[in-house]
């Protein structure tokens, strides 16, 4: 039976070196010669700063008593090792190391996010501020009121939106995935977007919407989701889409029973470098156009949150100056003809049932 000690020590979910008092490596667990590239067998005996040169960590060595905790970043690309050096038994060293790359990798998320918001809430504010005081000391009447008051409005709205975006992304982390459960009818979702990208249009794009093959076609979703990841992928449509334009909102059910609901604008097109961030959140190509046009940066974040959640996915393809087609998957076993429970191809390769059933997604 191997030493229990020792196996403990394995055991350790993070990296364990022992040294003895002149820095030679007495044993290391697995964790920390994959951690720290070092060879168990190979490198017992040896200066553990001949074979780990980090600053840090041979400063770490040579303090006096117990020094602070430190990250080394050196040793491979990409990773971050968070390394404890403590005492033990008279003059030797024990190295802890623990792999917070992905730790540290959340925090500057969190961070970053944190700022976004605070800078997107400061900007309409301070455009508040400057108008309340612009009302105290000068007696606004008549067109000059109402002007301001509208423009105090329209920031008013502006950080509404911006709230309701963040609630909605917290809302969709939070929760869990909808279940297959909740069958509905596809043909209302697409009635009312195209409906409320016609008001929004306010008359200045054509805006058609093609019917569904089959008219009884049905999807298990959660319906507020589902809206709210057409609805914005509409709005985006109107509002990056000069007046004159053509806006398109069509549906194929594919032989293999993925549903993609497609929406295809001949605006301004994003350009191919930009494409794979545009799903982050708060990130625009165009800054001063998505603020103008009431963006908050956050709804291509939510569009692809709510389908990822469902099993599906964003897809965007688009040609700058001509237009965009950005599509959204809906997975086999979310998707079916209400009006014929034995439907022939093109249909699901699943044949979803009333019942709830668990979401193999
Ligand atoms: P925003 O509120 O800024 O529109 P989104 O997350 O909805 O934020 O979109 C991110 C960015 O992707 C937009 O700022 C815009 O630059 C670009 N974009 C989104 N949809 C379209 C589109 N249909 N045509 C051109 N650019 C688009």
């Amino acid at each position: 039976m191997s030493n229990p000690f020792e196996a403990a020590f394995q055991a350790v979910p993070f990296g364990v070196v022992l040294l003895d008092e002149h820095q030679g490596i007495l044993w290391c667990n697995a964790t920390a010669s994959v951690h720290l590239d070092l060879d168990p067998f190979r490198d017992t005996g040896q200066k553990v700063t001949n074979l780990l040169r980090d600053p840090a960590l041979v400063a770490a060595l040579e303090a006096k008593g117990t020094p602070d905790d430190f990250r080394i970043t050196t040793l491979r690309p990409g990773q971050t090792l968070l390394m404890q050096v403590r005492l033990y038994d008279q003059g030797r060293r024990l190295i802890l190391c623990h792999d917070v790359t992905e730790a540290d990798r959340m925090e500057v998320m969190r961070r970053d996010f944190v700022a976004h918001v605070s800078h997107e809430i400061r900007t309409p504010l301070t455009v508040l501020a400057g108008f309340v005081e612009t009302m105290q000391s000068i007696a606004l009447e008549g067109p000059e009121q109402d002007r301001v008051l509208d423009l105090m409005r329209q920031q008013t709205v502006r950080m509404e939106k911006l709230v309701q975006d963040l609630l909605t992304l917290a809302n969709l982390e939070g929760s869990p995935r909808p279940a297959i459960a909740n069958w509905l009818p596809l043909l209302p979702f697409l009635q009312s977007a195209w409906s409320d990208a016609q008001h929004l249009s306010e008359g200045r794009h054509q805006i058609e919407m093609e019917r569904p093959e089959r008219a009884g076609l049905e999807v298990a979703v959660e319906e507020s989701e589902l809206s709210s990841a057409i609805g914005n992928l509409m709005s985006n449509a109107v509002r990056y889409t000069p007046a004159g334009g053509l806006i398109r909102l069509s549906t194929i059910w594919r032989g293999d029973g993925y549903l993609e609901i497609k929406v295809n604008d001949t605006g301004i097109g994003i350009d191919r470098q930009h494409l794979p961030r545009i799903t982050r959140r708060f990130y625009r190509v165009d800054k001063s156009r998505s603020r103008e046009t009431g963006g908050t940066g956050l709804g291509l974040a939510i569009v692809k949150h709510a389908i990822g959640r469902h099993g599906g996915e964003l897809l965007v393809e688009s040609t700058p100056g001509t237009g965009s087609t950005f599509t959204l998957t809906i997975p086999p076993a979310r998707v079916r003809d209400g009006q014929s429970a034995s439907s022939a191809a093109p249909g699901p390769a699943v044949q979803a049932s009333d019942a709830a059933v668990p979401d193999p997604y």
